[in-house]
């Protein structure tokens, strides 16, 4: 039997035609861990998602929209205990979204909060210029660890990197990060058992710069399979 692909992190309803994505990821023999960005999405993926057990949609609230109605926690609080995966959340302090970080801080430790009341959780998660603060939250509401956190398109340093993986995280890779020269390093000096594959598509493009489409993980594994010196 072959080992199905599989898109750690992608957006199927962000895709301009995503009734068409949806269908095609149906029919697909990858897996998918398809991320929203707020709960109300998280309710509207679930019924475009029913009945396709290769795809896993993720209960999500993006810290990029914290601060905006649509990222309403409550909601969110309302919806945890039914969903088994996680994402997009997270904290982002990059130049554009510093001004709600305070409050994406309060937001992140509830959703922590909220998901360690439930064991069990996988939490796909986007983190931008903030690996200290994330720590902090875990070490206050995610000890002992009672789930598994995967950071997405991960863009900490070789040192973010080694604690993440001593608090037994995992990490979704996307060809996009082969473009930063760190990525390698960082590939290097993670164990193997602890990389997983994404798309992030739409937001990651393809060789003929058009949005790369969910599952199409190869170049991810490739990235992965020369800094493992793997075939
Ligand atoms: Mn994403």
């Amino acid at each position: 039997m072959n080992t199905p692909l599989v898109d750690s992190h992608c957006h199927l309803d962000l895709y301009a035609d995503y009734e068409r994505v949806f269908a095609a990821a149906r029919n697909s023999a990858a897996e998918f861990l398809a991320v929203t960005t707020t709960p109300l999405a998280w309710e509207q993926n679930r019924q475009l998602a029913a009945g396709s057990a290769n795809i896993q949609v993720g209960l999500g609230l993006h810290p990029q929209l914290v601060g905006q109605p649509v990222a309403d926690v409550a909601a969110f609080a309302r919806a945890i205990e039914a969903s088994r995966f996680v994402g997009e959340v997270g904290l982002d302090a990059g130049p554009r979204h510093y001004k709600t970080f305070n409050e994406q801080r309060t937001v992140f430790a509830e959703i922590l909060r909220l998901c360690a009341r439930f064991p069990g959780k996988v939490l796909s998660i986007h983190c931008v210029r903030a690996f200290k603060e994330i720590f902090a939250l875990l070490d206050e509401h995610w000890s002992p660890p009672c789930g598994t956190l995967i950071f997405h398109w991960f863009s900490g340093t070789c040192a973010d990197a080694r604690r993440a993986t001593e608090r037994g995280c995992f990490f979704s890779i996307n060809p996009l990060m082969a473009n930063k020269d760190s990525a390698h390093r960082l590939l290097v000096e993670i164990p193997l058992d602890r990389l997983l594959t994404e798309t992030d598509g739409p937001f990651t493009e393809n060789v003929s710069q058009a949005p790369r489409q969910p599952g199409d993980v190869q170049s991810a594994l490739e990235l992965i399979a020369s800094a493992k010196d793997l075939s």
